[in-house]
Order: structure tokens, then sequence, then C-alpha cells
């Protein structure tokens, strides 16, 4: 199959990786030469991590590696595709100029699907005269890693589009779960529940933070509790969605007082050094002291 991915960043150039691990010709593109080389020197490093760990040999990495082309071309890169997917920025105008862009240059029966996180499929869909072969494919970063790809089946998604978005999910060695078009998908939707009632836990008193995740890490098996989770997300990011999910799903994703205290203070978690967690070189080391009740 001929698989292009649009954007080598954070997430392009992980699905660009296990397409072509799974023997698909890929077509890697970015607007600067720049950013396509940062992603296949990001393709290299990971697959060079999995000849170190003995999980790929040295004959994988350099086939894999062989499959992929970088290019700042779109026409040269959608020119043949069977499926092209967009990991571009999360903008609705830029996903749907994407779209507009990949349809007046691939073929009518290649597919065309999305990465977003949390936009509208069915709006950006809309961008194309035949959205009956839009679908979004929702990877989880680190793609090398996760398993899970969410399907996210727009208004105007074909059943034919459908079954192909499996095929190939399957194709790629990854778990397909399918979804309706709808805020939060199911991942992120969950997820955040879970989240945004940890947090109103801690601002209530019930528990500490360390207690509440080691409830969930040893009660439930997650492999990490839910106010870690945020911390390591962003408590910035957190937020967005909260506030969004809130204006499309109502009430119960209302962002609780002491998570907008902690973004107005820039406590952000993980990558500002303290949100529920006090962090450093990447670990927890201690709780942030403020979390006691309201
Ligand atoms: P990123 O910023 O790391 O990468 C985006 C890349 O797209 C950049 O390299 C940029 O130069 C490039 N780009 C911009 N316009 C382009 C265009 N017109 N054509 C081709 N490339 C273009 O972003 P990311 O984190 O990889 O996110 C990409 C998409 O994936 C977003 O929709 C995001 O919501 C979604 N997503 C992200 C994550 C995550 O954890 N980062 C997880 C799931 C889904």
């Amino acid at each position: 199959m001929h698989v292009v991915v649009l954007g080598a960043g954070t997430m392009g150039h992980g699905i660009a990786q296990v397409s072509a691990m799974a023997g698909h010709d890929v077509w890697l593109r970015d607007i600067e030469r720049e950013f396509v080389d940062d992603g296949l020197d990001a393709i290299e490093a990971n697959l060079q991590g999995g000849v170190e760990r003995d999980k790929v040999t040295e004959d994988e990495k350099a086939a894999t590696l062989d499959r992929i082309t970088g290019t700042t071309s779109l026409e040269d890169a959608v020119g043949d595709a069977d499926i092209v997917i967009e990991a571009v920025p999360e903008q609705m105008e830029i996903k749907q100029e994407t779209f507009e862009d990949v349809e007046s240059h691939v073929a009518d029966d290649a597919i065309i699907a999305s990465n977003t996180s949390s936009l509208s499929l069915t709006e950006i869909a809309s961008a194309l005269d035949r959205p009956d072969r839009a679908v979004g494919l929702h990877f989880f970063n680190p793609v090398h890693i996760m398993e899970l790809v969410e399907i996210v089946v727009a208004e105007q998604t074909s059943d034919r589009t459908v079954q192909r978005a499996h095929e190939f999910v399957e194709g790629i060695d990854r778990t397909p779960v399918e979804v309706t078009d709808s805020p939060g998908f199911a991942s992120s939707r969950l997820g955040v529940a879970l989240g945004v009632e940890a947090m109103r836990m801690v601002q209530e008193g019930v528990a500490s933070p360390e207690d509440i995740d080691a409830a969930m890490e040893l009660g439930y098996n997650h492999p990490q509790g839910p106010i870690a989770l945020g911390d390591v997300v962003g408590l910035d990011v957190r937020l967005d969605i909260l506030e969004h999910l809130r204006e499309e799903l109502g009430e119960r994703f209302r962002p609780p007082q002491i998570l907008k205290r902690k973004v107005r203070a820039g406590k952000l978690g993980k990558k500002t050094g303290e949100g529920f967690y006090v962090w450093e070189d990447g670990e927890i080391v201690g709780t942030s002291g403020d979390w006691g009740g309201e």
C-alpha cells in the first residue's frame, strides 16, 4: 500500500514508522525540509532503540527506513496514495485546508484520514467534495509503543471507508476501536471524566493526590493514577479539553476551581516542575503544598 503522512511532528513520524514497519511504502511530508529531516531522525532513533532492546533487527531497521521517503511536496507525496493521514496542527482551518489540498491531488478511491484528537471530524470532512472517504484515525503518543487507534466515523463516512480503515489499522499491528464522531471520542471523554472527578476529590479533601493515584494504580491496575496523569499531560491542556467538553456535553465536565487556580499560577504539571505534584528531572519528588480541601 502507498501510505502518505502529512506532518512529521510528534505524531506524524510515529505513524509513518509503524506504517513502514508493516511493509507499506510511506511518504512523509512536512512544510519545511528541516521538519521532514527531524521526523526521519526521530524514526531512526526509535528504531535504533528497538535494536538495542532486541525488539527490532538491524535488517528490519534498514528495510523500514528504506520504505520511507521524506518530502516537502504535497503533490509528489499524495499522487499514488491509497491512504493519506494528516497529523498537522490541531486547528480547524489548517485541517480543512489540508483536506481540500489533498483531495485535489489524490485518486478517487483514496482514503483521507485525520489524526485529530478533539476537533469535529464531520466538520473537517465537510471541506471535501467527496466526504464519504473521510475517517478519523486517532493514534496515541508514542505511536510506536501504543497499540490503540480510535477509528472515528463522521456523519458522512461510508461503510466501505470504515471497513478499509479497520483493515489498515489491523494491518499495521494496531487494535482499532470504532467511535461515532462526538466530543472527546471514547478515550478522552472517559479519561478526562476520571481525571476531573479525582481533582474534585482533592479539592474536597477526600484524599491526597498520592492516595487517590495509589487507589487507581493498586486497586484498578491503572499504570498511572489520574492526578499524576493530569500533571504529565499538562494542566493547561486538561483545562482546555474540559472547557470544550463542558460546552459540548454539559456541566459534568465543569473544570474545578483547584484546576483553574493551578493554571492561573502557572503550575502546569511536569513541564513547569509543579502541578498537583512537585517534579524534578521528570520524576515526582513531592506533593504541591496547597492540595488540602476547601
Ligand atoms: P506537532 O506540532 O508535533 O507536529 C505537527 C507538524 O505538522 C509540524 O511538524 C508542522 O510543521 C507540520 N505542518 C504544519 N502544517 C502542515 C501542512 N500543511 N502539511 C504538512 N505538515 C504541516 O503536532 P502533533 O503533536 O504531532 O499533533 C498533530 C495532530 O495529532 C494534532 O491534530 C493533534 O491533536 C493530534 N494528536 C496529538 C497527540 C499528542 O499526544 N501529541 C495525540 C493524539 C493526536
